[in-house]
């Protein structure tokens, strides 16, 4: 019998997401509080708006959503000083990911982004038949834009730009970024997906929605799920100039924002303080964070989002184990191809001591994760942490 599948769909490996707490409380048995920092979610929770005006609008949950989720895209768009039309939201804003390959890439065409960077644009290259092309990140698990632009061919139709990087946390800034949109024809759209932007110094960071308004061809993707704590409602947003919006609303499946996320999100975007909070946590969390992990000798890179990446000199995976344990979920990150790796999202201030505690009681014991770190054919010492 002939397989029933495409047989393309064999490159395409699911997405792995972060442990959720039901099943490592479950597998593990545990019964203290697990705390889950793996999936760069809220640590103060949603904006209290938001649930305010979500319990309201229960009682309405037989009614369809606004399909064009027009007080959301025009509470959006006058926040963001662009127009209605340049405004699309997503069941998140990797729906809008996809969106953008089923609306511009052939199969066989080429999307390029860096190695080390969102899965999921490797995810929707292979889902939909087109030659992924990973350049290598550059120093300190920076995204290299020289090797990005030097990666791009004739066929390439998409450019992915994870800014600030997903999973290492690094950022490009202003002038780097300002030098490769000067150098990028129109043959290309460039996607800049800023999901942590809320996070970042923008004192530094690139005015990216200027492009938009210049009618060049680039995309601006935002989310809901990271400082609005938005994420158990999935909803994304993004920026373009009209004629590529045009595209993206035609491969758009009816009602993809839910009735909820729509209420939430208008409310959730006039929450300041609440914002004003979750930056704050952040910032503070993780500048204990970094001195605690200098203490420690554990290497990090530079973060500009609500995560920090580390990198043991040793396979990752005893590390990680270790923490869940003690009913820490992290994300390990093999399936990005840093086996050393683990990405730790910056909680409250309770949870961001527990971990920095338990590390400390793994990495106490230095001459066992040696030995079993040995086998993992990763080069380095538990001597040099
Ligand atoms: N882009 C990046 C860089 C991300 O890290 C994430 C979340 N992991 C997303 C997009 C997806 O966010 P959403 O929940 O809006 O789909």
């Amino acid at each position: 019998m002939h397989p029933l599948a495409r047989w393309k769909l064999r490159a395409v490996k699911p997405y792995v997401p972060g442990k959720p707490i039901e099943e490592v409380a479950r597998e593990l048995g545990l019964k203290e509080p697990i705390e889950k920092l793996a999936s760069n979610e809220n640590a103060l929770g949603p904006s209290p708006l938001a649930v305010e005006a979500v319990k309201k609008a229960l009682g309405e949950m037989n009614l369809y959503p606004d399909d064009e989720a027009y007080y959301l895209k025009k509470k959006i768009a006058e926040k963001f000083g662009v127009d209605f039309d340049e405004v699309i939201v997503g069941n998140g804003s990797v729906e809008i990911v996809l969106m953008l390959g089923l609306g511009f890439v052939y199969p066989g065409e080429s999307i390029v982004a860096s190695q080390g960077s969102f899965i999921m644009y490797k995810i929707v290259a292979n889902l939909i038949g087109a030659d992924f092309i990973e350049p290598p990140l550059g120093e300190d698990w920076r995204i290299d834009l020289d090797v990005l632009y030097r990666a791009i061919r004739p066929d390439t139709k998409l450019v992915f730009i994870s800014n600030p990087n997903n999973p290492t946390g690094t950022a490009l800034w202003r002038d780097e970024v300002e030098e490769f949109m000067n150098r990028i024809g129109d043959d290309v759209i460039v996607v800049w997906d800023e999901a942590y932007y809320e996070f970042v110094d923008k004192d530094r960071f690139p005015d990216t929605l200027k492009y938009v308004r210049q009618g060049k061809n680039v995309v601006v993707l935002r989310t809901f799920s990271k400082i609005y704590g938005l994420a158990g409602l999935r909803l994304g947003y993004g920026f373009a100039p009209k004629k590529i919006v045009e595209v993206l609303r035609r491969v758009r499946l009816p009602f993809n924002v839910n009735r909820i996320a729509q209420i939430a999100a208008i409310a959730a975007l006039d929450d300041e303080e609440h914002l004003r909070r979750s930056r704050e946590l952040v910032l503070k969390g993780k500048l204990y964070l970094m001195k605690e992990l200098q203490r420690l000798n554990i290497p990090y890179a530079h973060s500009e989002t609500n995560f920090i990446f580390v990198e043991f000199p040793f396979d990752a995976g005893y590390i990680y184990e270790s923490l869940l344990k003690r009913g820490i979920i992290t994300r390990p990150l093999a399936g990005y191809n840093f086996p050393r790796a683990l990405r730790i999202t910056v909680g409250t201030e309770e949870q961001n001591r527990k971990l920095i505690k338990a590390l400390e009681e793994i990495l106490g014991d230095r001459e066992k994760i040696w030995n079993i770190s040995k086998t993992s054919e990763v080069e380095g010492s538990p001597e040099s942490l």
